[in-house]
């Protein structure tokens, strides 16, 4: 096993033949290109999504592996969602350091192409696709998670616009431009998922604070956003008033469904490849699994992503795929514990850091993007529960 080296574990782990040979062209090209540009190896302290980078952004922006879907007049690139995948595959496995950008590339392109109008795609879409415009998710409040139903935030309607009260949490508004805010503009009716609409904030405005939020890693990761009278103009409604939870439940499913699910702890799995003794068959058997699942959950997430392109509605299967994928992504940490003593390692080896970085990153991945309990009870109503 550790004749493996790490290049061929990932080619194990990315199965190559799913793909169209256009694809494996590019991934040619991504794979050569970060080889390049990134100052580190893949197995150094993984990092990708608390490694803000704008000028990585601006240069794969430069490279069109930003808003490659997109159509060419608002700056996007016309290329396949498959592209797309292998991009964002890439990118994780080499651990580059993506969060400047990931968030508007993943979600709000798609949101802004599906409810936004010209005027907005117009201002938006070409400088997210080069690299430059970033966003932040405003879903989660203070009491408000897993619940989103029972967001708080309110946005009044004033002469030309909207004014915002509330806070946000749990969000990356610290990085980015602008924030797209699930806000109440209509007082609580008996369903209480109306009367909610969405709203994109610029993060810069009077009445915007921004408070950040250390997390177990040491990072400031997060932030909790407090708005007081913050004026937001009528051209900044994303989509219907009103229409905001439809809305922002279709985005999840763009969410829950890429390879960010199962691929967080891509760095450690090769770390274990490299540091597997040889000879050793129960290291070998338990590795083994771990890239036959990963195999299995590459493969579905590869096809939800063929799914959203062709339009197809994808919130319960991504549901179900995130749920899966972080079970994995979590399995990871608890068999290198199992195999390797973390007490008997060389602690400044690769194995060693990615393993203590992974164990406090992990309990977060059931959580982001919708909590493991919650997609559950939501997948089972989906499956007929009453
Ligand atoms: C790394 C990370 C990144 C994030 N990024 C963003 C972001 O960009 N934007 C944003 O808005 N939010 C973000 N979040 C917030 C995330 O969406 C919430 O943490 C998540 O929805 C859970 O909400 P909560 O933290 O309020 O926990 P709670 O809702 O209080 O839940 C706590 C626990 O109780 C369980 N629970 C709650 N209700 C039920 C129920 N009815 N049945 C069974 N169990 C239940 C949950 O599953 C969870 O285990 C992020 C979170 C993390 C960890």
């Amino acid at each position: 096993m550790s004749q493996l080296t790490v290049s061929q574990a990932a080619s194990l782990y990315i199965a190559h033949k799913v793909l169209p040979p256009e694809c494996e062209a590019l991934r040619g090209e991504v794979r050569e290109f970060l080889a390049r540009t990134l100052p580190f190896h893949r197995d150094a302290v993984p990092q990708t999504f608390s490694a803000f980078d704008p000028a990585f952004s601006r240069k794969l922006g430069e490279q069109g592996w930003i808003g490659m879907p997109w159509p060419k007049q608002y700056g996007g690139h016309e290329r396949s969602a498959l592209e797309r995948y292998v991009v964002c595959e890439e990118l994780l496995a080499a651990n580059a350091p993506v969060l400047a950008h990931w968030i508007a590339d993943r979600q709000i392109g798609a949101q802004l192409l599906r409810f936004g109008t010209e005027t907005l795609r117009e201002k938006m879409l070409p400088a997210i696709a080069r690299g430059e415009l970033y966003f932040s998710l405003g879903m989660s409040e203070p009491d408000s998670g897993s619940d989103l139903a029972s967001i708080r935030t309110r946005a009044e309607k004033v002469e030309g616009g909207w004014s915002v009260n509330g806070r946000k949490i749990w969000n990356t508004a610290h990085h980015a431009h602008y924030m797209l805010a699930l806000v109440r503009t209509a007082k609580s009716t008996e369903d209480r998922h109306a009367g909610m609409s969405q709203l994109i904030i610029d993060l810069k405005a009077p009445g915007v604070s921004v408070r950040r939020i250390r997390n177990l890693t040491g990072v400031e990761g997060f932030s909790e956003v407090l708005f007081e009278d913050v004026f937001v103009a009528d051209d900044h409604l994303l989509g219907e008033e009103g229409r905001g939870w439809k809305q922002v439940t279709t985005e999840l499913g763009d969410e829950r469904a890429g390879p960010e699910r199962y691929m967080s702890s891509y760095q450690l799995l090769t770390c274990m490849i490299d540091a597997a003794p040889a000879d050793n068959d129960r290291t070998a058997v338990a590795i083994g699994r771990l890239i036959a699942e990963a195999r299995t959950l590459r493969n579905m997430s590869v096809g939800l992503a063929g799914m959203s392109a062709r339009g197809e509605e994808i919130n319960t299967a991504g549901a179900l795929f995130k749920d899966l994928g972080t079970t994995f992504e979590q399995q990871v940490p608890d068999v290198a514990s199992d195999l390797f003593e973390l007490e008997q390692l060389d602690q400044t080896a690769p194995l060693a850091v990615s393993l203590r970085r992974i164990t406090q990153m992990a309990p977060s991945y059931s959580l982001r993007g919708g909590s493991r309990e919650v997609l559950r009870g939501m997948i089972a109503r989906k499956l007929g529960l009453r």
